[in-house]
């Protein structure tokens, strides 16, 4: 059997403490494959990244809450066919550094890269550009192993696949995903100051390059920086707003030595996509994030909503930030068949303070049809989530046809998911 860890065990944040002191960290399939099957009741924890519950085990049923970091590496990269394969315990670092070696690229990237791939796509992680879709979308074979230690594999093409990869952790173990992959691309990254909201084009702002990322305070009615990742040999235009004369950190006050490099200096994809350095610790490192999913053409009405109710949120943001993702065909995508505008905040770590605050842009957003991110805080009622995936019911069947017992269902997935 596996080593356990007998420490308490909690999230990135430090925010949530697991339901279980025990974390398995198997080191062979064999191992794997005996925790799966010697468990009544199991959830797999990516790289730790999500700020809820999503990737807990039952307080009231003995569970095993297991890691894949120490399973072989599994990064197997096929340049004629354009696909890698990645173990299930994967993190985009490593990953993009071994496509980069071989000329290879991602078509996009979250803002950092120390999260896990099966995690990521699991929650429907996304970075930003009008025509990037999710980063599930790159993936086009998930392999699973289910409750009875069979592996199941889900391709493009195939029944259910579409609910197989945004899967919250609830069908099986994800042993290996394999995605598309492009050749490799240079971009070039230029910070833009105060962007004003009054007459702000949000169409033409947000398609200005191939990646476009807004970041306000809340303190006034302007965008303190934009952030323009043009892909190479796309030319800068951005006649909206000042270049920064100084590097910048998206959370002010914190060194911009954590971030990608800036001014312009054309780079690797994979050193300009994501806004953290991956030998950095992203973002502020001590926070709380919350993030909603609309449709794009209420960019403006939602941007309306939030400024009506700024001076209650800015005192316990850091920063909120501003993306665009394409539409995709994921179940349980918060972009699931809409182009899709994304308003994330980086709050304070202080769950008291920051929860009246993320009913209230809850509130705000109700009528524009906003989805909340899978992995951040949200308190909008289950029930009310599910109604704005139209293919729930699919994935509730999907649940059951893989895992009829459960064993990979927690209160989170539970509750969302139509009886
Ligand atoms: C600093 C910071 C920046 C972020 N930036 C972005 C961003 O730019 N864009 C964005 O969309 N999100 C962002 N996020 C959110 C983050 O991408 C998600 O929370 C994502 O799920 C993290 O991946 P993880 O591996 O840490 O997942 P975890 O939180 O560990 O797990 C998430 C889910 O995946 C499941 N899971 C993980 N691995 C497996 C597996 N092998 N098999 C089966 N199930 C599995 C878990 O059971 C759980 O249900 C950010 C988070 C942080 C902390």
């Amino acid at each position: 059997m596996s080593d356990a860890v007998t420490n308490a065990v909690s999230n990135w944040a430090r925010n949530i403490t697991f339901s279980t002191t025990e974390l398995h960290r198997p080191r062979s399939l064999e191992e794997l494959r005996a925790l799966v099957t010697g468990n009544a009741h199991l959830r797999v924890l990516g790289s730790g990244h999500s700020f809820n519950r999503i990737a807990d085990v039952d307080a009231d049923r003995a569970g095993a809450l297991v890691s894949l970091a120490d399973l072989p590496d599994g990064i197997e990269v096929d340049a004629d066919r354009l696909t890698v394969r990645v173990g299930g315990g994967v993190r985009y670092a490593e990953l993009a550094a071994e496509l980069h070696a071989h000329g290879l690229a991602l078509p996009n990237m979250a803002s950092l890269p120390h999260i896990s791939v099966a995690g990521s796509v699991a929650t429907g992680t996304h970075g930003s550009g009008v025509g990037n879709r999710s980063l599930a979308e790159a993936v086009r074979a998930v392999e699973i192993l289910t409750a009875d230690g069979e592996t199941v594999t889900l391709a493009r093409g195939d029944e259910g696949f579409e609910g197989g990869v945004v899967s919250l952790g609830a069908l099986g173990v994800v042993l290996s995903l394999t995605l598309d992959v492009e050749p490799s691309f240079e971009v070039a990254q230029h910070v833009f100051r105060r962007l004003p909201l009054a007459g702000l084009d949000f169409t033409a702002v947000s398609s200005a390059a191939y990646s476009v990322s807004m970041f306000t305070k809340w303190q006034g009615p302007w965008f303190d920086q934009v952030w323009v990742k043009r892909r190479l040999p796309e030319p800068v235009d951005f006649p909206w707003a000042e270049p920064a004369t100084q590097a910048q950190h998206p959370v002010p006050g914190m060194d911009a030595v954590h971030c990608t490099e800036q001014f312009g200096v054309p780079g690797p994809w994979h050193e300009r996509l994501p806004h953290f350095r991956a030998g950095f610790t992203p973002s502020s490192g001590d926070e709380l994030q919350s993030e909603y999913l609309l449709p794009r053409e209420h960019a403006v009405a939602a941007l309306d909503a939030l400024d009506a109710v700024r001076e209650e949120i800015a005192p316990v943001l850091q920063v909120c930030e501003v993306r665009t993702v394409a539409a995709d065909r994921q179940w349980l995508s918060p972009a699931y068949g809409r182009d899709t505008v994304a308003f994330h905040f980086t709050w304070v770590a202080e769950t008291g303070r920051v929860l009246p605050v993320v009913s209230l842009v809850e509130d705000r957003l109700r009528d524009l049809s906003a989805r909340p991110h899978w992995g951040k805080v949200f308190t909008t009622a289950p029930e009310r989530i599910a109604e704005h995936y139209p293919h729930a019911g699919d994935f509730a069947a999907l649940v059951r046809r893989l895992d009829p017992r459960g064993v990979f269902s927690n209160a989170f997935v539970r509750a969302l998911l139509p009886r």
